[in-house]
């Protein structure tokens, strides 16, 4: 009788301890996986992370549909990016309201495919209702998208998110011009190494890197690197920002030749906001 009662009880205690310890870990791992849907995880989906892709020859973009089931989308997908920007139909678009702010850390990043800048949180776009969080930054050489036809000397990419979980993809074409001292931290510190990354306690500013004219093109899209989800709304600024000959010099020492070629635009308008 008496061992029965210090059993039941010995059973009890471990149970109440089981559920402390449940209790207890799983706010670390809720928090985990939340941050792992919001910064980590699309940063890994943009670029990186999955099989192994490169911009040429049986790995490159004819192939990508071909080197995962995850990456189908490549190749069966009717929205796919980067497109040729031609015809537009003028629309009335909502306004891109930029709320980038000057950022603190400068965490850069070579992922073999792109110089990639992770934005630190707090920066936000607001395109009509719906308002995105700036994830991360990086870089095309030549241009991705093109324009009648023509591709710019290069592209950059600003990938926002919003709490639903759909992408907006900001780019704006790069023209060889005036020496650009907005982008001068970042150059200086990009890894010429694949898989290197430098963060840098400095200050930086983000609303800088931008053209001041935000007229943009809109429409539906997708990720222009396996997965090529299509999830995106492309926003493709009109006014290109200038970076001098040794800045895109410098930049193609470290990586070029990577952009997807232009993908059949099928059924989609591209809308025009002036
Ligand atoms: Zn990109």
């Amino acid at each position: 009788m008496q061992s029965k009662r210090y059993t039941l009880f010995f059973f009890m205690t471990i149970a109440i301890l089981t559920l402390l310890l449940a209790a207890g870990t799983y706010s670390p791992v809720e928090a985990g996986s939340k941050q792992g849907n919001g910064h980590g995880k699309e940063q890994g989906k943009g670029h990186g992370g999955g099989r192994h892709w490169t911009y040429e020859g049986e790995t490159g973009p004819a192939h990508w549909g071909e080197l995962s089931p995850d990456y189908a989308a490549c190749s069966k997908g009717k929205r796919q990016s980067p497109v040729d920007i031609a015809n537009p139909v003028e629309a009335e678009l909502p306004a891109l309201k930029f709320n980038y702010k000057k950022s603190r850390e400068l965490a850069v990043l070579n992922n073999g495919h792109a110089i990639q800048v992770n934005a630190s949180k707090g920066n936000t776009l607001k395109a009509g209702k719906s308002e995105f969080e700036l994830l991360q930054f990086h870089f095309h050489s030549p241009s991705e998208h093109t324009l009648n036809g023509k591709h710019y000397a290069m592209e950059v990419h600003f990938v926002h998110k919003d709490g639903a979980g759909n992408l907006a993809v900001v780019g704006a074409f790069i023209e060889e011009g005036k020496h650009n001292a907005a982008y001068d931290k970042i150059w200086r510190h990009m890894p010429k190494e694949a898989g290197k990354k430098k963060i840098l306690l400095t200050s930086y500013n983000t609303p800088e890197l931008l053209p001041k004219n935000k007229d943009y093109y809109r429409y539906p899209g997708s990720l222009t690197t396996p997965p090529c989800t299509e999830s995106v709304t492309w926003l493709v600024l009109k006014t290109p920002i200038q970076l001098s000959k040794k800045q895109i010099d410098e930049y193609r020492a470290v990586l070029n030749h990577t952009n997807r070629p232009v993908q059949p635009l099928n059924n989609r308008l591209i809308l025009e906001k002036d």
